[in-house]
């Protein structure tokens, strides 16, 4: 039996979302909508979630004290990681201590670092991977490269969106790719992940749902990436029933060994029906925006109902869908978007604007997310209309 009290009641059903950015936001949302009381905490003021929850906290997240002691004091039933870089040693504390973390503080504490989901994967459960290595000096680096064969590519084992990530494609690019690393590396860690470059045909997200009737999983999606970053994101990707198969075979151990409930963004490269692992996110992924068009269920709706323990009976395709975010670049408090009117004027098309305070540098500040007759005119139709929503009110800011 799964109960839900009334929020700022003593029978509150209290969910702390750790990292308070869109997806974060659509999770509170979905939170609201079952009447959950949500406390977001995030370490700037405002961020999107904070705007539609009960209570915020802004703290670093990063700080394991902080951390630990904030959840202490909160006390909440659920503490739903939303972003990676988290202290998660304070997970594995109030866990022990009690706390329901989701989908558990051990999955978090894996997919915060590279090398702990890589090393579970490749070595423990034995699945293919881009073959790799782990350095932590320029010597090593070097060594590294010669083992791995060129082109490869070199990550920060502690980084997202694609911060200090290069391709080395040529052995003098080896301390361009080292210096660059370790200005992106979150948290100070200087350690690195070399993987061998898999020339893929195709990748995918698959969104893969433990929760209390089972496993399920939503249609692949394919996403571009450029930087990192993804550019692109459509639902179905076509690929065959044999391909899809292992992926889902695959996200069934690597999901199994992470435990819990909630849902897991699972990446694939696939090169010649040859699947390769790539990386889990154990919560809603950012590719995964398009179901807010595509599905019944959205994956932020399969994530809160997963973690509450309710059912998901069925999971409804609506048909070929597509998102694109709308990128700003500049520098602003008070970014305005304009002729959305324009960008919503065609049927089966959505647009969310984040809500984000400020801008610096270049940022995902909103999604067009769109449903056409075919993946091709759904992608052709979302990088188009997030192509006309325009930024201002002043230069300080453009579209990227
Ligand atoms: P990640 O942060 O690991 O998800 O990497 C971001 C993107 O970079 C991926 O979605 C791929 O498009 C690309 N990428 C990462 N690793 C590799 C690899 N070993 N081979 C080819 N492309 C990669």
């Amino acid at each position: 039996m799964v109960a839900i009290g009334t929020p700022g009641s003593s029978s509150a059903t209290r969910v702390m979302l750790l990292g308070s950015g869109e997806l974060g936001k659509e999770v509170a949302i979905e939170l609201q909508r079952l009447g959950c009381e949500v406390i977001a905490v995030d370490r700037y003021a405002h961020a999107p979630a904070m705007q539609v929850a009960h209570k915020a906290h802004v703290i670093n997240m990063l700080d394991e004290q902080s951390l630990y002691e904030l959840i202490r004091s909160e006390s909440p039933d659920l503490v739903v990681p939303e972003i990676e870089a988290i202290a998660t040693e304070a997970l594995l504390s109030v866990e022990s201590e009690g706390t329901h973390v989701v989908p558990t503080a051990r999955a978090a504490n894996l997919t915060m670092n590279r090398r702990g989901i890589r090393e579970l994967v490749a070595s423990d459960l034995g699945i293919r991977t881009s073959p790799y290595r782990f350095v932590e000096s320029l010597e090593e680096l070097q060594a590294a490269v010669a083992a791995v064969g060129l082109p490869c590519v070199v990550k920060p084992v502690m980084s997202s969106s694609g911060k200090g990530q290069s391709t080395i494609k040529q052995e003098s690019d080896v301390q361009t790719a080292w210096n660059y690393a370790l200005e992106g590396t979150r948290g100070g860690a200087d350690s690195l992940i070399v993987e061998g470059f898999v020339d893929f045909d195709y990748e995918i997200t698959l969104l893969t749902i433990r929760h209390a009737g089972g496993v399920s999983f939503c249609d692949p999606i394919g996403h571009r990436q450029e930087s990192g970053d993804y550019r692109e994101s459509w639902q179905p990707q076509p690929m065959g029933d044999a391909v899809l198969a292992e992926c889902q075979s695959i996200a069934t151990r690597v999901s199994d060994a992470l435990g819990g409930f909630g849902l897991f963004g699972m990446e694939f490269f696939v090169q010649s029906d040859v699947v390769y692992f790539s990386e889990v996110s154990p919560r809603p992924h950012d590719t995964g925006l398009v179901t807010l068009i595509s599905q019944n269920l959205s994956e932020f709706q399969l994530h809160v109902r997963a973690i509450l323990g309710l059912p998901i009976p069925s999971i409804e395709q609506y048909g070929p869908s597509a998102s694109c975010p709308v990128l700003v670049r500049g520098d602003s408090n008070a970014v305005e978007f304009s002729d959305v009117d324009q960008a919503l004027s065609e049927p089966h098309t959505d647009i969310r604007l984040f809500g984000k305070p400020e801008v610096r540098g270049s940022r995902r500040m909103g999604v067009i997310v769109t449903r056409r007759e075919t993946v091709e005119k759904a992608r052709a139709a979302a990088v188009r209309l997030a192509g006309l929503v325009q930024v201002g009110p002043s230069d300080d800011v453009s579209r990227l």
